[in-house]
Parts: structure tokens; C-alpha cells; sequence
């Protein structure tokens, strides 16, 4: 099977050193092993998404040295893809339509117990409320969860390989730790049509990726992914959690960081090879 890879970055604000570090890894990867290395654009939040920061991802890229094959997957486009996913999903009894807001959540979870996480990687852990409605009574004002512990009790849950610095090894998954530090994590946002975990998932089989090449904050998320394959009868890629680029104070860089936007040393006449040096990455993959 052919090494393939991924950047996968959302068009709602510049890239930063951050991605620049996960694409250019990635992409050295890839041509390491002789692979490919595809651009996906995440683009399902579309009250976020902006064409000018998607033209300006491509810019940027272009610019660090990347290509890849025509045409570029884009979410906003594949929404029958996930839907189908989902309906997978629910016909296996998995899913719950769920009204719940942020309020309602925070006040149902009420007050932190002594050893109880309160915090997955999708925010607050949600408290379970509407677990037993039906999708049947879905509607236009609802998103779509997974119950997290009927899942993992359908999944034939599977270790999976790692091979970053961080992480390097086989990782099985933790049925305990799914339940009770991720929880029922949300399959569709409203009015979205799908949310990340699903979308991604879905995105990776499609475009037959081999390995995945993302941030060490991910790696929690990684874990839905898997039991979401396992799920849904897709194959688990390779993972390869990088360390996270932090800027001087030691934070992790956001998005809003525009200061380490790739477009603001581009314009100060920093070079690519300047941009490898910052990241520590080797100035040719060879
Ligand atoms: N759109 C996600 C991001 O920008 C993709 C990360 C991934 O799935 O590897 O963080």
C-alpha cells in the first residue's frame, strides 16, 4: 500500500508555524517513502469558513514548497458521504439528537466531584440528559451525539500504531477512559451536517490515507477516530502525533496567533528554508 498522507487544515484564519510544521512534516514523510501527500480542506463550519483564508492556505503552501494532486477534497462538499456514515451509526442504536446548550450542560453537570474529569477534548463532557430520546424526534434545533458507552461496547476495539516521539507504540484503546473522559462526543453540529470526528474519519478512508501526521493535542481525539473506524468498518491509519510549535512564553500557537502567521513572515521577507530552520526541520526531505 502506498504511504498517503494529509494536511487537513479549516479555513478560518491564517496558518501559522503550527500547521506549517504539519505540513511540511507530513509532506516530507511522504516523499521519504516514496508516498503522496493530499491536501484536504475541513471547511463543514461554514459560519467560520472564509474563502480568502482557503486562497491564502493555498498561497502559504505553495510558498513552503508543498504540491499535491488535483482537485483538493473539500468537506462542504461531501455532506452525503457523512450523512451515510451516520445513518450507519444509527442504525446500530448508537446516536441520540440532543437540544442541550452550553448553559443547560454546565448546569446539569453541576458541581466538579473529587476525581470525576469535567473537561474531554471537545469541551465539557456532556452530562447525558438526552441520552434516551429518539432520532426519530430529531430536529432542526438539535445536534446529533454518540452514546459513547453503547459504542464502545459494539466496537471490536483494536490497539493502534503510533510512531511519533511522543506516543511511539501500540495504543489500545480505553473502553473506561472513552466513557468517562470523552463521553458522548457530537457527530453532527447543527445546522452543519456533520462535526469534525465524523467528517474525518470518513475523509481519511475515502482518500485512502495510510498514515496521520497531526499535533500531540490531538491525540485524544485520535482515539474517538479509531473506535469511529472500528465502528463504521473503516481501516485505522498509522498515527504520528508531532510535538506542539509553542511560541516564546511556551503557549501553544492558535490561529488568532497572527503573529506567527506564515503570510506575516512571507510579507517581512522571511524564506521557507528560514521557516524549516525555525521548526527545526531538516532543509530538504531528500
Ligand atoms: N482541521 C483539523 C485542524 O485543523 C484537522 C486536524 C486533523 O484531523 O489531523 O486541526
Amino acid at each position: 500500500m502506498i504511504f498517503t498522507t494529509r494536511f487537513a487544515p479549516s479555513p478560518t484564519g491564517p496558518l501559522h508555524l503550527g500547521h506549517a510544521y504539519s505540513a511540511l512534516l507530513a509532506h516530507d514523510m511522504a516523499q521519504a517513502s516514496g508516498g503522496r501527500f493530499l491536501l484536504r480542506i475541513e471547511d463543514i463550519d461554514t459560519a467560520r469558513s472564509r474563502p480568502h483564508w482557503e486562497q491564502q492556505i493555498y498561497e502559504d503552501l505553495v510558498w513552503l514548497g508543498l504540491d499535491w494532486p488535483q482537485p483538493v477534497m473539500c468537506q462542504s462538499q461531501r455532506l452525503p458521504r457523512y450523512r451515510a456514515a451516520l445513518d450507519q451509526l444509527t442504525a446500530m442504536g448508537l446516536t441520540y439528537p440532543c437540544r442541550c446548550n452550553r448553559r443547560d450542560i454546565e448546569a446539569a453537570a453541576g458541581a466538579p466531584q473529587e476525581g470525576v474529569p469535567q473537561f474531554g477534548p471537545d469541551g465539557r463532557i456532556y452530562p447525558g440528559t438526552c441520552r434516551n430520546r429518539a432520532m426519530a424526534d430529531a430536529g432542526a434545533e438539535d445536534v446529533i451525539r454518540l452514546n459513547m458507552e453503547s459504542a464502545v461496547r459494539a466496537a471490536r476495539l483494536r490497539p493502534f500504531s503510533e510512531t511519533g516521539e511522543t506516543y511511539n507504540g501500540q495504543h489500545p484503546l480505553d473502553p473506561r477512559r472513552l466513557i468517562t473522559t470523552v463521553g458522548d462526543i457530537i457527530l453532527v453540529r447543527r445546522g452543519m451536517g456533520s462535526a469534525y470526528h465524523l467528517s474525518v474519519v470518513v475523509d481519511d478512508a475515502d482518500q485512502h490515507i495510510t498514515h496521520v501526521v497531526r499535533g500531540a493535542d490531538l491525540f485524544e481525539a485520535t482515539q474517538i477516530h479509531v473506535l469511529l473506524q472500528a465502528l463504521l468498518g473503516l481501516p485505522t491509519p498509522v498515527y504520528h502525533h508531532h510535538p506542539l510549535i509553542r511560541d516564546d512564553q511556551g503557549k501553544r500557537l492558535a490561529k488568532r496567533d497572527d503573529a506567527r502567521a506564515i503570510a506575516k513572515y512571507r510579507r517581512e521577507g522571511v524564506t521557507p528554508l528560514d521557516i524549516r530552520a525555525m521548526i527545526g526541520l531538516p532543509a530538504s526531505s531528500g
